[in-house]
């Protein structure tokens, strides 16, 4: 009898844990059926700091957070690939060269050379058409507002290359508009916001049809950009100040005030952008937040030794306040993959973008709003800029 009883008990205990798991197995199923079912836009990736330099992204495995596996692995529709322009070109007037490497990059060296696996996209309906193909859309944003060299030609002739948008500044002040990097160091000439000129080029780039990036800027570019800009403006890889009180991050004001003009925040999975420990201890490290640092090996090193990573869970209370905030048409996905030191844990790479998915089902979020935040912002705000730039031209 004695004997019977334990045997039930152990029965009980066995089925019970076989029901919990079965049932996990079936969420996880859910959340990957749902996932496939996504297109996902992820408008910041600096892979392209390293295909610059020879780097193949077809490799399948690899030291880096992007490759062509990866990208297929994760569900990954549509890429934002980064032409991004050290701030160090300026000196010699050598932007312009650069931001022409790196354009050629995109096309030459991904796109031309994986045409299975890319095609460039440069419209909302280019996305849609592509990711119908079964392909992955490959886009184009310049990041630093120096690669034009203060000429609207250069600005012009990129759109014509098929850059969509461009962050004003990046971690450095220009000729015409502040950064967040270094709006509070002496001896750099600042601006209060944009200059005239700078104001000019929001406007050049909303009659091209050309998306208006905040990320990097100074508070005050932010708000004299939103406020010259006839398009909505996008975040294209910055996260929630009130979660994480660091220059790069957008406070609640500018955060709703982005959303009544119908921009996107794109939330940035940089760990010392998600989690205060994280920034803390990242302080320690020099230079620990500039992109297309992947070769600076011992600067990794000691980043990945002294900064606690933040994990999945931060990625998603990010994304739910700036929900909060801005609403459910605000909020899209800006991962900056490739271009930070720490990523967080369970969104290691480009691979585990499933993992956001069954987080946000479990935190309570619709199919339909996963769909807006993965994409449907994206390319809404994508056909208000090319509405704009179509009216404009026509008057
Ligand atoms: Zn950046």
């Amino acid at each position: 009898m004695r004997a019977l009883c334990l045997l039930a008990i152990v029965l009980s205990v066995s089925f019970a844990q076989t029901r919990s798991v079965t049932d996990a197995e079936s969420d996880v199923k859910k959340a990957e059926r749902i996932h496939r079912s996504m297109l996902l836009i992820d408008t910041h990736n600096d892979i392209t700091s390293r295909t610059v330099d020879g780097y193949d992204i077809g490799k399948s495995k690899n030291d880096g957070h992007t490759n062509v596996t990866s990208l297929k692995e994760g569900g990954v529709g549509a890429q934002f690939f980064a032409v991004y322009v050290s701030s160090s070109y300026v000196k010699d007037n050598r932007s312009a060269h650069r931001t022409l490497e790196m354009i050629d990059t995109v096309r030459h060296g991904i796109v031309e050379r994986y045409p299975n696996d890319f095609t460039l996209a440069t419209t909302a309906d280019d996305i849609e058409r592509i990711h119908k193909q079964g392909k992955i859309a490959a886009l184009m944003g310049i990041e630093g507002g120096h690669a034009i060299e203060d000429n609207l030609g250069l600005l012009r002739d990129y759109f014509d290359l098929g850059i969509r948008y461009m962050t004003l500044t990046h971690t450095n002040t220009n000729n015409w508009a502040d950064s967040s990097g270094d709006v509070n160091k002496a001896g750099v000439q600042h601006h209060n916001g944009l200059t005239p000129f700078g104001k000019q080029v929001v406007r050049e780039m909303n009659r091209l049809g050309m998306m208006i990036d905040i990320s990097h800027t100074a508070d005050k570019t932010f708000w004299d950009a939103l406020a010259e800009s006839r398009a909505p403006i996008i975040a294209s890889h910055s996260s929630c100040r009130a979660l994480c009180n660091v220059p790069r991050n957008m406070t609640d004001d500018m955060i709703a005030a982005l959303a009544k003009k119908g921009g996107v925040i794109q939330i940035n999975f940089n760990c010392g952008f998600l989690s205060e420990k994280s920034a803390a201890a990242g302080k320690n490290v020099q230079d620990s937040t500039l992109p297309g640092a992947a070769g600076e090996d011992a600067t990794i090193a000691e980043y990945r030794k002294k900064v606690p990573p933040a994990t999945l869970e931060d990625v998603v209370a990010h994304i739910d306040h700036a929900v909060k905030i801005g609403g459910i048409d605000a909020v899209g996905i800006g991962s900056d993959f490739d271009g930070v030191f720490c990523t967080p844990l369970g969104l290691e790479d480009v691979s585990k973008f499933p993992n956001l998915t069954r987080a946000l089902l479990e935190k309570g979020y619709s199919e339909e709003a996963i769909r807006k935040i993965y994409g449907g912002n994206t390319l809404r705000l994508m056909r208000a800029v090319e509405a704009e730039a179509k009216h404009e031209q026509a008057n």
